[in-house]
């Protein structure tokens, strides 16, 4: 069975996470992934009042880019599309498999309110894109109330950086159907608490290499026992559904 990881950050602008060092940590069972730009590709992510300029555009564009690339030369790697403030809806229709979403406290923020921002929404809903969600509690909230059943979302972490697992999970937003989590640096212990509650079709492995590694990170769902059904679920197929690469059954 291949195993995808479907959370690895991939750009060689501002990182030095090419390819081609990623290609080394496929091994094994771990045969494709989902590919995200590094934050620093994206935004100037330590400067809270950062606005937009030519150049972040320009360097945001060759980051996405570069994962197309990357996704057109090579089966089972898929490019994630890092959205911000210049909604490019344009670009969704190039083959971009999902959408990162992403932003911690003190970071500077999405324009939630820019009739851009809706437009690019509408066309991630036509086109069913999932996103990866990272936002702390309360845009997370937020987020999940204006899209949630419209398109998938994913939490990464299952939750860590969200507002944290406990948080999330007692707020109930996995009750609703279309919210998924990825177990990139998540305990075992809150992998366990999830699947008891809501079953393995909506649990998705993911490393967050380089923060983590995919091997490693794939020794803790393993460490799970799970029965043959939920462990592929968990470790391919739910992601591959959701890219819809895997008919949903
Ligand atoms: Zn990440």
């Amino acid at each position: 069975m291949k195993v995808i990881d479907s959370h690895i950050h991939c750009g060689i602008q501002n990182s030095d996470l090419s390819f081609e060092v990623i290609k080394g940590y496929l091994t094994g069972d771990i045969q494709g992934a989902c590919f995200y730009a590094p934050v620093e590709d994206i935004y100037d992510r330590y400067d809270y009042r950062f606005e937009d300029t030519p150049s972040w555009m320009a360097c945001r564009q060759r980051a996405n880019e570069y994962l197309l690339d990357i996704q057109n030369a090579n089966e089972d790697i898929f490019a994630y599309f890092f959205v911000w403030n210049d909604f490019r809806k344009g670009e969704l229709k190039k083959g971009y498999k999902g959408i990162k979403w992403h932003r911690h406290e003190y970071e500077p923020v999405y324009h939630y309110d820019d009739p851009k921002c809706e437009e690019f929404l509408q066309e991630i809903y036509r086109l069913q894109l999932p996103i990866v969600l990272e936002e702390p509690f309360k845009n997370t909230r937020y987020f999940i109330d204006r899209v949630a059943g419209r398109t998938p979302i994913i939490i990464p972490h299952l939750g860590g950086l969200n507002g944290g697992f406990s948080t999330l999970f007692r707020s109930g937003i996995w009750d609703d159907e279309t919210v998924y989590a990825d177990t990139a640096l998540a305990s075992t212990r809150e992998m366990s608490i999830f699947l008891e509650k809501y079953g393995s079709e909506r649990l998705l492995f993911g490393s967050d290499f380089p923060f983590s590694t995919p091997q490693s990170e794939l020794y803790k769902v393993e460490s799970l026992n799970l029965d043959e059904k939920d462990y592929q679920n968990v470790v391919s197929n739910n992601i591959l559904k959701l890219m819809k690469v895997l008919d949903s059954d």
